[in-house]
């Protein structure tokens, strides 16, 4: 919700300084070919494509196909077994994504999750203020230079308004504003109006967390560098309830916290680095908030935030509902409202970025996705050398063996030379193939996607083999 910072006026100075807004003007020609390349490649090999493609599709929402929706997946599952499953102190819910609409008066969206939009005098294309001023369209259309409409060229506009990011709907068959609320756009409400029933079900002392990973919906005015800014998104959050008083060392936890995860993605750390937002330029609730950023062809970027959200939310809700939302320390007999850190972090932006850190080409112009095979969305291809004799039966025993534990697929199509390409391509990191041999010994070669290495296992020990690796 760091977008409020625009609210009220806006002023050059209000401008994040660096990052995303400055995209076009960190981009170079290579830099743009490169997320040209990607998006290629996202779409021949099943990551991302448009959503309804077939109607023309529909701006700020993407479908995740096999490869993409098993590579979110795992970073997902990684998330949750390192923030949920191994923690004591964090616990996982999974809320609605319509809510009661007082959440969003008492949480200050209705009033302040907005952006500024400023519409084109000329031909009324709208677009965001910032990114106008910024010039983040130069080279875009007929934008040739700041503040140029990519669609006209006039470089008239009407003055900035406020525009509420949230997808408005309604509930039950009348829609009048008694039926209205919104689709969240963001994961974090229901873990403050769920606070106190997860503290007591949970049986957690403070500090404590709870986390959770769901969609989120901001109606965006300008979405775009591919998936990296869309209308539908995932989040992965964690609200941590601590003790007023510490929350500055629970902020500095969760900072290093959130850049360990992302290196642990196998995501270059030299491509990281973290942006302080000024005091000025905070959102209401914040005392504090560092985001990371990575290093996207288009420009460093936010991957993710932490904020030190305070007592803010919690006393909102209780204002609001009425229900005393206090914490009751029992050491020191003492009631308070718990202050929250809150790490956050999209998922759609992570995949991104570790398909963007891993995208590499030899001088031949072929593709590799060197992901981490942790994130690798297949991890092992089993090809029969030649459809003869007893190889394909073999394969099949090996690939139906091994995907009992993970994704692996079945390749006899084409020269293994196409198949070794077509895996490079997906980010599989170890390729299986049956010869002739493997007949006789009961052994198979097993090619290393990043060392082109091959060596010589025996079938049986396959299934160590790899789990040693993975
Ligand atoms: P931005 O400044 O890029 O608009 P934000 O500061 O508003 O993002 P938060 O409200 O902090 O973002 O949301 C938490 C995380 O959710 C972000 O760090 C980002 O990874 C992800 N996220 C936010 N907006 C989008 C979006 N439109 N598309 C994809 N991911 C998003």
């Amino acid at each position: 919700m760091l977008r409020v910072k625009f609210a009220i006026f806006i002023r050059y100075s209000k401008i994040k300084p660096n990052s995303e807004v400055n995209m076009k003007k960190e981009s170079s020609h290579t830099k743009n070919d490169l997320m040209e390349k990607i998006t290629s490649l996202c779409k021949r090999r099943g990551f991302v494509f448009p959503s309804s493609e077939i109607y023309g599709g529909v701006g700020g929402f993407w479908d995740f196909g096999p490869n993409g929706v098993l590579l979110k997946n795992n970073i997902k599952q990684l998330w949750w077994e390192r923030f949920v499953q191994i923690r004591d102190d964090i616990t996982g819910i999974e809320g609605s994504i319509i809510m009661n609409p007082e959440v969003w008066k008492a949480s200050g969206h209705i009033e302040s999750f907005t952006d500024p939009l400023v519409e084109c005098k000329n031909c009324h294309s709208r677009y965001r203020a910032d990114h106008m001023l910024d010039g983040r369209f130069v080279g875009e259309g007929k934008a040739t230079k700041k503040n140029q409409c990519p669609t006209c060229g006039e470089t008239v506009f009407t003055e900035p308004r406020n525009f509420n990011m949230m997808f408005k709907t309604h509930i039950g068959p009348v829609e009048d504003s008694s039926s209205e609320t919104y689709l969240r756009p963001e994961t974090a409400q229901s873990m403050f109006t769920d606070f106190k029933q997860v503290a007591e079900i949970s049986r957690k002392k403070i500090p404590f967390g709870i986390a959770q990973i769901g969609k989120a919906f901001r109606n965006e005015i300008t979405f775009g560098n591919f998936f990296f800014r869309s209308r539908e998104f995932e989040q992965m959050e964690i609200e941590y309830f601590v003790k007023p008083g510490t929350d500055e060392k629970w902020f500095g936890y969760w900072l290093k916290e959130w850049k360990k995860f992302i290196i642990d993605l196998g995501i270059n750390k030299n491509k990281l680095r973290e942006y302080e937002h000024p005091k000025k330029s905070l959102s209401h609730y914040s005392k504090r908030t560092v985001d990371i950023e990575y290093d996207f062809p288009f420009g460093w970027s936010e991957l993710t935030g932490t904020a030190n959200r305070t007592d803010y939310d919690l006393k909102q809700h209780e204002k609001f509902s009425g229900k005393d939302l206090t914490y009751f320390e029992e050491e020191g007999m003492k009631r308070y409202h718990p202050y929250v850190i809150e790490p956050t972090m999209g998922v759609d932006r992570m995949m991104l970025a570790a398909i963007v850190d891993a995208y590499d080409e030899n001088e031949s112009g072929e593709v590799f996705l060197r992901l981490d095979p942790k994130i690798a969305p297949i991890k092992v291809a089993v090809f029969p050398l030649v459809n003869k004799e007893k190889l394909p039966a073999i394969a099949k025993d090996i690939y139906n063996e091994l995907k009992q534990y993970w994704f692996v697929q079945y390749d006899d199509g084409g020269s293994v030379g196409r198949r070794y390409r077509r895996q490079d391509e997906i980010g599989t990191p170890f390729c299986v193939t049956v010869d002739f041999e493997s007949q006789k010994k009961n052994t198979v070669t097993v090619r290393r996607r990043d060392t082109m290495k091959q060596e010589r296992v025996k079938i049986k020990d396959l299934a160590c083999y790899f789990m040693d690796k993975i």
